[in-house]
Formats: C-alpha cells, structure tokens, sequence
C-alpha cells in the first residue's frame, strides 16, 4: 500500500506512456483523461529507460516471442511513467486504457481511439493492487510521490 492510501479503496496504479504516445504528440491528451475521471498524479517523470529496466518490469512476460519486441519498443524512445491514485484506481485505469489488442477494444478508450496495434498499443497500466504496488515501487521511491485531492472544479 502505497502512502495516503489509508481511505476504502483508495489505490495507486501505474501508467506507462508508450514511446509511440510520446512521440504521437498525445500525452497530454492521455493524462486529462485520466484527471477529468478524478485521479490524481502521485508522481511524473518523461526519460528513456534501458533495456535492463524494461526487462525487470516485464519478468514476468520473459521468454514469451512477444518479449524482444516489447523490449525493443519500450526503449526506442523517451516514455512517460506516471503513478495516479484515485478510488479504486488499478481497475479504472484499465478499464479507460482499454483491452490489451485495440481491435478488441471499447469505443472511448485510449487504446481503441489511438494505438496502432497489440504491439504498439500507447499505454501500460498495472492489472492489480498486487502489480501496482510493485510497478510504482519500480519506477518511484516513495519520497517522491505526492498526495493531494483529486478535483475538477477547474476543468
Ligand atoms: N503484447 C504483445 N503481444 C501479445 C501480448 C502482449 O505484443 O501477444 C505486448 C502488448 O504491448 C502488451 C504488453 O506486451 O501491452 C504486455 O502484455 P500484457 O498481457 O501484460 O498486456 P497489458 O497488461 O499491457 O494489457
Ligand atoms: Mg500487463
């Protein structure tokens, strides 16, 4: 559990912006999404990663022929690694990035309206509380996530 999770249901989940989102011109599109659905942004970063981070983060994809590919993808250019708290953030957050194929995806979601392919598919987001524990420790000492209510009084 991640620190101002002590709220019911009140979790944080990781986001990864593909490279193809990045360079698509897209992530602030992605991120106003996530906001407007009442998430917050714990923490923010825009870097490439190598292929020894990629590799740790997928473990558990190692071996499968999809993996150099994925490898390759990850670190062909800068990503955004984003950690976003809400209610019941780990399942709303996959819900609004979509299934994991585009062409099995819902109208409205990340993945149907933008990504290309299975391949190339503009987002990563954690699949439960357990990974998102795991993915935002990851990327993110617990020193640099924030916490503050999420509001749209603005938007
Ligand atoms: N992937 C792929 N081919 C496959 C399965 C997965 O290229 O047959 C890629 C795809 O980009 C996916 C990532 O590997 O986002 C991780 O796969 P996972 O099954 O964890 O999908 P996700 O959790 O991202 O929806
Ligand atoms: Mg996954």
């Amino acid at each position: 559990e991640q620190p101002g999770e002590e709220q019911k249901h009140m979790q944080t989940t990781l986001v990864i912006i593909k490279p193809n989102g990045v360079q698509g011109g897209i992530i602030g599109e992605i991120i106003a999404r996530y906001e407007k659905a009442r998430l917050s942004i714990a923490a923010l970063r825009i870097r490439n990663i190598t292929r020894e981070e990629a590799d740790g983060f997928y473990a558990e994809h190692r071996g499968k022929g999809f993996f150099t590919e994925l490898v390759d993808f990850m670190t062909s250019g800068p990503v955004v690694l984003l950690a976003l708290r809400g209610e019941k953030a780990v399942e709303a957050v996959r819900q609004m990035n979509g299934a994991t194929n585009p062409k099995n995806a819902q109208p409205g979601t990340i993945r149907f309206d933008f990504a290309p392919s299975m391949g190339e598919n503009v987002v990563h987001s954690s699949d439960s509380p357990e990974s998102a524990a795991r993915e935002v420790a990851y990327w993110f000492k617990d020193s640099e996530l924030v916490n503050y209510p999420a509001a749209s009084h603005l938007l």
